[in-house]
């Protein structure tokens, strides 16, 4: 388990995560290479982000992202979740943060990864608490310290870039926006594939062919979605196999059939207008 504010290297591997073949190799010129391979691009004299926003709805695989990062680097990783940083820490949060980046420092090469990051970083504004735009200047501050020597890169995620204050968005800071959207109907069947990779399918049953992998089906399912789709699926057919004492279990077409009319996508169409 990775403890709230103390670097491990992540366990959550590339092929955990299907689809978001265009985030990742972005990843890897933004992040992978420069930690991987400085050298290369001090050559060319490219300076690498210091920190990069993935933004877009939720459940759709930010976070399983910024870990692949630090776990195909080896890179130690240390997770802050924005309102808990701001809760827990009341009047405390700029201390807290401060030593986040310590921390990260000692542990180099070290990803930071800011999930709620909106939380932490609200514009600041006339209506907004001194408190706030306190941390706000802390994060400014400490950003501004960081670049690929310091070997401590940030990785932050927001379902909402728009109440973002702009400065944190700045050249030299977090300058590297990268969208991660709901998937589209083959992405949906790739991830399908990706989050059944361990679980007994009935060799019958052809995803392809299938009624639950049609274009309608799963109409605006996050990555999230999917996963809950194939675990209330395995517990369909754990019912099953239990109720005729079957020791073999295998999760078939139907089990699906019947997963997908008790799950439903969580993304609703209000919040869609927001990406
Ligand atoms: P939030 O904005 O709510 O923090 P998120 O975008 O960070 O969400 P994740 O926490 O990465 O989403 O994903 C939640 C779960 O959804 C994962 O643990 C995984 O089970 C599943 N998932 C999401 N996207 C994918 C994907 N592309 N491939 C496989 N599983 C996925």
């Amino acid at each position: 388990a990775i403890r709230e504010g103390f670097a491990t290297v992540p366990d959550v591997t590339w092929e955990s995560i299907g689809a978001l073949h265009k985030i990742r190799h972005e990843l890897k010129m933004a992040v992978i290479e420069p930690i991987m391979n400085p050298e290369l691009f001090e050559k060319v004299g490219i300076i690498a982000p210091s920190g990069v926003l993935l933004w877009g709805p939720p459940g759709c695989g930010k976070t399983m992202l910024a870990k692949a990062v630090a776990n195909e680097c080896n890179t130690n990783f240390i997770s802050v979740k924005g309102p808990e940083l701001v809760n827990k820490y009341v009047g405390e949060s700029e201390r807290a943060l401060r030593q986040v980046f310590n921390r990260a420092r000692a542990s180099s090469p070290c990803i930071i990864f800011f999930d709620e990051f909106d939380a932490i970083v609200p514009k600041r504004s006339d209506g907004s608490s001194e408190a706030m735009a306190r941390i706000v200047n802390t994060l400014l501050a400490e950003l501004d310290g960081v670049d690929g020597r310091t070997g401590v890169y940030v990785i932050a995620a927001t379902n909402r870039p728009d109440i973002i204050d702009p400065a944190i968005l700045r050249p030299g800071r977090l300058d590297k926006l990268l969208f991660v959207g709901l998937p589209s109907h083959e992405e949906r069947l790739e991830i399908l594939k990706t989050a059944t990779r361990k679980t007994p399918l009935d060799p019958q049953f052809d995803f392809e062919m299938s009624s639950i992998t049609t274009e309608q089906a799963l109409t605006n399912f996050s990555g999230a979605d999917i996963a809950n789709l194939v675990r209330e699926a395995s517990v369909v057919a754990l019912n099953r196999c239990i109720q005729n004492g079957l020791k073999d279990i295998v999760v078939t077409e139907n089990d699906f059939m019947e997963a997908l009319s008790k799950v439903s996508c969580s993304v609703n169409e209000n919040d869609l207008a927001h990406y």
